[in-house]
């Protein structure tokens, strides 16, 4: 059984789509058989992967709602990893489902079918703690929390902890950190050395010792529709995530996938 990863953090712009896109490919890269659910109407993993989003036929929206089956939605892209996209139908769905029956758990549903296919399936979660974010978190088994190495770091880190609480005890009672992820790193600044104080104090153990510094090629690459290790497998951003790729993978062999 595949096991699901949602990455969130309600704040935009701290590196969930990077992570999760550059993350899903290099542990494919891996050998391991991944699945990334764009659940973002912005759709920047679905175009991250060189998927244009005006051609999807069939996306999550359609998961969502019931019209289409998990193994309708899913593409395989050029880079090892399968992908189920957004589009912009889906910036409606937030409102459609709460008048829908179930409507925080629809993403587990439609992914239940499907999870035996994959050894991992990454959920790339809207900056927002609205119903599609809830989805992600009654769909998966952990979260992966990307935190941007900046003077407001932390905040709003404990609405996400209190919504997570609250998912636990509703609806998703096995859900856990997966880990904790310092984006934008930069060593020389003592900015960044705070946050990391900050952050460790917080998540303690949950930290991943890889950390993701800033890179240019890490920003360059969504324009030209591939992950990292494609795009420039050389620069320091994908040698970042084939580390946090292999950290990740040595702390799921504990627990058997
Ligand atoms: P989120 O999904 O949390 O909103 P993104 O992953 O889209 O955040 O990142 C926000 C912006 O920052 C994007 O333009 C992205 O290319 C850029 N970015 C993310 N991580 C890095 C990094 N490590 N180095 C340089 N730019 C980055
Ligand atoms: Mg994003």
């Amino acid at each position: 059984m595949g096991k699901v990863i949602a990455v969130a953090n309600q704040k935009g712009g701290v590196g969930k789509t990077t992570t999760a896109v550059n993350l899903a490919s290099s542990v494919a890269a891996q050998g391991k058989h991944v699945l990334i659910v764009d659940l973002d109407p912005q759709g920047n993993t679905t175009s991250g992967f060189g998927v244009t989003k005006r051609s999807v036929e069939t996306s999550v929206y359609q998961l969502l709602t019931g019209e289409a089956p998990a193994s309708a939605g899913i593409q395989h892209t050029k880079y090892r990893v399968d992908l189920i996209a957004s589009n912009i139908q889906l910036s409606g769905a937030g409102l459609e489902l709460v008048n829908m029956q179930r409507r925080e758990s629809r993403l587990r549903e439609a992914l239940t079918p499907v999870l035996n296919q994959y050894d991992f399936i990454f959920i790339d979660c809207p900056p927002s703690l609205d119903l599609l974010t809830l989805n992600g978190l009654c769909a998966c088994d952990t979260v992966l929390v990307p935190i941007q190495c900046e003077f407001f770091a932390l905040e709003g880190l404990s609405e996400l902890m209190n919504t997570i609480r609250n998912v636990k005890k509703i609806y998703n009672p096995y859900i856990e950190i997966e880990g904790v992820l310092l984006t934008m790193y930069d060593g020389r600044l003592n900015l960044t050395l705070q946050v990391v104080q900050e952050v460790k104090k917080y998540f303690g153990n949950k930290v991943y010792k890889t950390t993701i510094p800033r890179n240019v090629r890490l920003s360059e690459a969504p324009s030209f529709g591939a992950p990292i290790n494609y795009y420039d497998g050389a620069s320091k951003g994908a040698e970042a995530y084939a580390y946090l790729a292999a950290e990740f993978i040595k702390n799921n062999k504990k627990g058997g996938a």
